[in-house]
């Protein structure tokens, strides 16, 4: 008999993807380049020339059957040790190798770190609007997914409706910052606050709340500013990073989960983790990309075109009189839509050929995404279709 859980969910259409679909056929009509198609989150830029390099060095050089070979279930050794190197000189925390654990990008780090600190029954909390993908991964773990109502139009954390929703089920708290889909980052103050709860409720429940940082945006940032590093506010943080963003590299599927040192569970957290993927059957992320990327710690894609985008976007959205806060990293912006219902709105937007996503998906009514991950050159383009459509809800 087929698994009721997982057919039932071959219902449940992806309006991103169908968005894409529906992009795909619109160019095979119009062409490719009257398209403006802010649906995907897909890097647009090539990965930096170390990383190619590091592969052909490895392939020509490398002895084939130990290049090829499997590699620790906790990972390549070589790539955790220099993982914890790099985050000891950026943030100033004593990572070690022990603390690193190598996953099948953030996805695979997430339901990693999940499932190492909830038992099922366990509450997560996530704040809205939240990457949708999150569902399953809790889900996958018989934790249940609760969800803080978002907090526009800043939307950094509403973290009084946190304090409220916090119980003596809630294990652990699943962030994202800088955030899909809104850019917006967390900011210290943010994170001080929300750090002061967590110490507060894991005490009057008298068991640590741990806090799952998810990072793939982190080296996306805006106006020469840092991200605030959420391990550095609270100690029992596991952070989920990935290269698919920072370095283009989203098929070959790389990330890690980094146990922040003096986290509860420090010693036997990335030990944990290797048993977790003997359940999933899905051990280690390839030992050539691992070794490949250990090489390009200090490197990233040249990330500045985001920049270049968000601005010509936000620009021309606050002077066309959209809601609209203005992203402090990722590829993403996330302006109210001009009517209540955004299904709508985007449906109109396909009048002038700009595909955007509604906000529903990621639990929020009435806001819609671009992801900007596009030339230039088509945002500029893009924006007197930006400006019809807003002239559209003027009449
Ligand atoms: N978390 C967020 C917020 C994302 O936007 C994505 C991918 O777009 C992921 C996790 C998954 O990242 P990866 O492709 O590295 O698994």
């Amino acid at each position: 008999m087929l698994n009721e859980t997982y057919r039932a969910m071959l219902g449940n259409k992806s309006v991103i993807r169908e968005t894409f679909m529906y992009g795909k056929q619109r160019a095979a009509e119009i062409g490719y380049e009257n398209v403006f198609d802010y649906s995907l989150g897909n890097p647009s830029v090539p990965c930096p020339q170390e990383f190619t390099a590091a592969m052909q060095d490895l392939l020509t050089n490398e002895e084939p059957v130990n290049l090829h070979g499997y590699c620790p279930s906790q990972g390549d050794p070589g790539f955790r040790t220099d993982v914890a190197a790099h985050l000891t000189k950026t943030f100033g925390l004593p990572y070690e190798q022990k603390h690193i654990f190598p996953t099948t990008g953030a996805a695979g780090a997430i339901a990693h770190a999940i499932r190492a600190v909830t038992q099922p029954g366990d509450e997560v909390l996530t704040f809205a609007p939240y990457f949708p993908e999150y569902g399953p991964y809790v889900a996958g773990t018989g934790a249940v997914l609760k969800v803080v109502p978002p907090q526009a139009p800043t939307f950094q954390p509403n973290l009084d409706a946190f304090e409220q929703m916090i119980g003596e089920k809630t294990t652990c708290v699943l962030i994202n910052t800088p955030n899909n889909p809104t850019g917006v980052v967390y900011s210290a103050g943010t994170l001080t606050r929300m750090a002061e709860i967590l110490t507060e409720k894991s005490k009057a429940f008298g068991h640590n709340i741990f806090l799952v940082s998810d990072e793939p945006y982190r080296d996306i940032a805006f106006d020469g500013k840092k991200v605030p590093y959420p391990a550095a506010f609270y100690p029992h943080t596991l952070t989920c990073f990935s290269y698919s963003k920072s370095l283009s590299l989203p098929g070959e599927r790389l990330g890690y989960v980094a146990v922040r040192p003096g986290c509860e569970g420090e010693d036997v957290l990335v030990d944990m983790m290797a048993q977790i993927s003997r359940f999933t059957g899905h051990n280690c992320p390839p030992s050539i990309i691992q070794r490949a990327v250990s090489r390009c710690q200090d490197v990233t894609s040249d990330l500045s075109v985001y920049e270049t985008n968000m601005n010509l976007l936000y620009d021309k959205l606050t002077a066309l009189g959209f809601e609209v806060e203005r992203p402090g990293g990722t590829f993403y912006i996330f302006p109210k839509a001009l009517e209540e219902d955004a299904n709508a709105f985007c449906m109109k937007a396909r009048e002038f050929d700009l595909l955007l996503v509604p906000s529903d998906s990621f639990g929020v009514k009435g806001y819609v995404r671009l992801a900007y991950c596009i030339d230039t050159e088509k945002v500029k383009r893009s924006l007197p279709a930006l400006e019809k459509l807003a002239a559209a809800y003027r009449k």
